[in-house]
Parts: structure tokens; C-alpha cells; sequence
């Protein structure tokens, strides 16, 4: 899976990385910062480890039985990407969302109002294959070394600069979650709808309002007051999304229409 890395996430990855371990070193020489470094992974582990079954706990898991269009969906992109050690978890809420992990354990946790957004096997394995494109680029596990680097020189203004860095590296996550999500359903129509669908976050969108919404996307870039309010968040601009989406389509040579 590794080798559909989104390039934009393979530099703000090697920013970040190449930034945090300069930074580290050169705090380590000072202080115990390698140490405390270190310590703060493990305690990040623990934390996480301890939360994430707390919260999961609360949470049905799917299984055969109880989901069996989730199940078999969640299965066949598994398979397809040899993804092991898998959990998947229904939340019973309207939000159209759905998130990942695959730090301490991996698992997809769909939210019900997600799943009944969607429409079709495309769509959904664009949805499923973009989640499990987080733990098969081991996104979660990246994320929590990336934010102990930025403790270890918390309070200083290099910690400020870092902060853009680290969202710009999310960002681009995103894109490489995509271009696994497109992979993983192989149409860029049903990956644009399905984009199309979580922008549009209604609970029963009709097929002519998600045809605007793909038009509407593919119609325009984003604007400069869209990339200045884009530095500040983790998730990618929904135009830049589509547009990287086309252009990765182009490249596999999939047709679209
Ligand atoms: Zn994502």
C-alpha cells in the first residue's frame, strides 16, 4: 500500500520528521529531551490505549452477524490490502463521519448516519478503503511521534512554527487516505460521489443533489481565503481533495465519465 503515498504527504512527512529529530537531538544535547521524549511515546500509549477501550467499549462491534453488508464491505477491502488484527465498530450517531486507528489497535469506527449516507458498493468501499488506508500508511502511529516531538520543545517558538507543519502533514494524509479509498473501489465516480456525500452531510441525499455537489466540486479550485482558512486545519480543502483525486485517476488510467 505504501507505494500510493500521496508525494504532497511524503514531503510534509519528511518536514516534519526531518524537523523533529533535528529538534530533538539538538534539545537533547541540553536537556534529558531523548529521555523525556521517550517517556511521553509510552505515556501516549498508555493514554491512548486506555481511553481508546474505554470509549470503544461503549461502541457494537461489527460482526457477521449482527452487520453482515458492513461486514462483508470491511472484509473484502481487508483482504484486498492484507490488512490483520482488525476491529470495526458501529457508532450509533447521524454524524457523516467515520475515523480510524491503528495505534495500540487497529480499527475503523463507522458512524451509522455515514453508512446510511452512502449509497452502493463503490461508494462505501471508497469510504472503507480510505480508512483503511490511515492504518495501512500507519497515520495514527505517525501522528502521536510527530505531536511528542512537538512537546519536547513545547513553550518555544519553534513549537509555533511546528504547529503548521504538523497540520500540513495531517492534510496531506488525507490525500494519501483518498488515493487508497479510490484504489480501493477502482471508480472515481463513486469516490467523488462518496466525497460528494460527506460534504454535503445530510442524512438521505438524493442522487440529483450529490450530481450537483460532484459538479459543483470538480467546477472550481479553491480560492485564496479557502488556502489561508486550509493552514489552520487538518483537513485538506474538499477542492484540493477532488482535484488530487482526478489528476491520481488520470495516472491509474481509469476512465471516467
Ligand atoms: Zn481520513
Amino acid at each position: 500500500m505504501k507505494k500510493y503515498r500521496h508525494p504532497k504527504e511524503k514531503r510534509a512527512m519528511l518536514v516534519t520528521f526531518g524537523l523533529a529529530i533535528i529538534l530533538s537531538l539538538f534539545f537533547a544535547t541540553v536537556t534529558f529531551g531523548c529521555g523525556l521524549f521517550i517517556l511521553g511515546i509510552a505515556f501516549a500509549w498508555g493514554y491512548f490505549a486506555l481511553s481508546g477501550k474505554n470509549n470503544l467499549e461503549r461502541l457494537k462491534k461489527v460482526s457477521p452477524n449482527t452487520n453482515p453488508d458492513i461486514w462483508q464491505t470491511v472484509e473484502s477491502v481487508r483482504q484486498k490490502w492484507g490488512i490483520t488484527d482488525l476491529d470495526v465498530y458501529l457508532h450509533p450517531t447521524s454524524n457523516i463521519n467515520a475515523s480510524a486507528s491503528d495505534f495500540g489497535k487497529n480499527f475503523i469506527i463507522i458512524n451509522q448516519g455515514l453508512w446510511q449516507a452512502v449509497k452502493g458498493e463503490g461508494q462505501r468501499k471508497f469510504v472503507i478503503g480510505h480508512e483503511m488506508g490511515h492504518i495501512g500508511l500507519g497515520h495514527s502511529w505517525l501522528s502521536v511521534i510527530a505531536y511528542q516531538a512537538d512537546n519536547a520543545f513545547a513553550g518555544t517558538i519553534l513549537s509555533f512554527f511546528f504547529q503548521f507543519i504538523l497540520l500540513r502533514y495531517s492534510r496531506m494524509k488525507e490525500l494519501s487516505a483518498d488515493r487508497i479509498g479510490l484504489l480501493t473501489c477502482g471508480s472515481l465516480e463513486a469516490s467523488l460521489e462518496a466525497l460528494a456525500i460527506l460534504e454535503l452531510r445530510k442524512p438521505n441525499p438524493q442522487k440529483v443533489e450529490i450530481e450537483y455537489m460532484v459538479n459543483y466540486l470538480k467546477s472550481r479550485k479553491a480560492n485564496l481565503s479557502e488556502s489561508f482558512t486550509e493552514a489552520f486545519s487538518t483537513h485538506p480543502d474538499i477542492f484540493e481533495r477532488v482535484e488530487e483525486l482526478i489528476k491520481f485517476s488520470k495516472k491509474l488510467g481509469l476512465t471516467s465519465n
